[in-house]
């Protein structure tokens, strides 16, 4: 029932030749991933890392624990992830690392990222928590910067309770990984045969998950195409449902840019203003449907103000921050979905 059995081959194997990446390794979540990725970085103490603050604090601690500052942006007003416009501005000579967070599972602009990157000699971390299956010209979330973190907490997609993926897209980092996530040694070489003891190499954790865990992710990824396709068609009833509402001006609907698709992760509204999204989450908490918004800004959050720094000012992301709201989103809503658009649109009118 320990990690790295064959349950978690499968699943390696499933990943890695379903999304096209060099290796991939199962983690115990995405925050495990993440501290990887850190350290596979080589990030220290004094050395920058660009990422959006529309996130999960998880994308900003993994940096922090290695001493490194996470310098914070402003995302896109359209899909809010990360301004691909504001990242060279901020690239000092401190900079080591952008993170690319897909917000909704919807893609980053990764090629002129990808640009800034090479031009500075900076690493690229994709933050896909929420992106499995999103493909970005023609190549899946994850496998476009030099290493990508998946999550299967049961938030996201594919799920296995807690659970997570660290796809290596550049050979260079493949051999370190292994070690790092079985603590700091050579055991998974141990296990494959190529050595006759395991000894301790580096530094590292257990980042691995075991075999009940992996088990479970296995009968999900083996049905999250349909997964992926079912909640697609969830997100384009509330899309087409939703839009006279937005022509009246009452709520914005998100977008996809034409150089992404979607996998449906979540569905969200942007409201004009604080006042009018609590009304919304009120009146429709009161219908009992619930409506959370989502991240309080990590630039405006107590760690991020003491282990952060902040690029200029950030005005989409407090909006985010401020105005956005997440509908209902579970494969088997669908007999409810006419409902709940109702009563959003009955709400927003009064
Ligand atoms: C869910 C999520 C995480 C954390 O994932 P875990 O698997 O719970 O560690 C990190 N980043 C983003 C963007 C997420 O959505």
């Amino acid at each position: 029932m320990s990690g790295d059995g064959d349950f978690s081959r499968r699943c390696q194997q499933w990943l890695k030749g379903t999304l096209n990446s060099v290796e991939v390794l199962l983690t115990h979540s995405c925050t495990a991933a993440l501290e990887m990725a850190a350290i596979l970085c080589e990030l220290k103490a004094g050395d920058e890392v660009i990422m959006p603050s529309f996130t999960h604090p998880s994308t900003a601690n993994a940096v922090v624990l290695r001493g490194a500052t996470p310098v914070f942006v402003d995302v896109r007003n359209d899909t809010f992830n990360i301004d691909e416009n504001l990242i060279e501005p901020a690239v000092t000579p401190r900079t080591k690392a952008i993170v690319a967070v897909h917000y909704a599972g919807v893609g980053c602009e990764m090629a002129p990222i990808m640009d800034i990157a090479r031009r500075h000699n900076l690493r690229v971390v994709e933050d896909a928590a929420q992106g499995i299956l999103t493909r970005y010209s023609g190549r899946y979330l994850g496998t476009l910067g030099d290493i990508g973190a998946l999550s299967f907490h049961e938030t996201k997609n594919a799920i296995s309770g807690e659970g997570g993926a660290i796809l290596i897209n550049n050979q260079r980092y493949a051999d370190r990984a292994e070690i790092i996530r079985e603590k700091g040694t050579n055991r998974t070489q141990f296990f494959r045969g190529e050595v006759d003891k395991y000894k301790w190499f580096d530094i590292g954790s257990s980042y691995l998950p075991g075999e009940i865990v992996a088990a479970f992710l296995l009968a999900q990824l083996e049905e999250v195409h349909d997964l992926t396709k079912r909640r697609i068609e969830i997100w384009r009833t509330y899309h087409q449902g939703l839009e006279e509402l937005e022509l009246a001006g009452l709520l914005t609907r998100p977008v996809i840019p034409p150089s992404c698709d979607h996998n449906g992760h979540l569905y969200y509204l942007v409201m004009p203003d604080p006042n009018a999204r609590s009304r919304l989450i009120a009146g429709l908490r009161a219908r009992e449907i619930s409506a959370p918004f989502h991240y309080v800004p990590l630039h405006t959050s107590p760690a991020g103000l003491r282990f952060g720094r902040t690029f200029g000012c950030l005005p989409i992301t407090e909006r985010a921050g401020e105005c956005l709201l997440r509908l209902p989103m579970w494969i088997g809503i669908e007999p409810h979905l006419d409902r709940i658009i109702g009563e959003i649109s009955s709400i927003v009118h009064q």
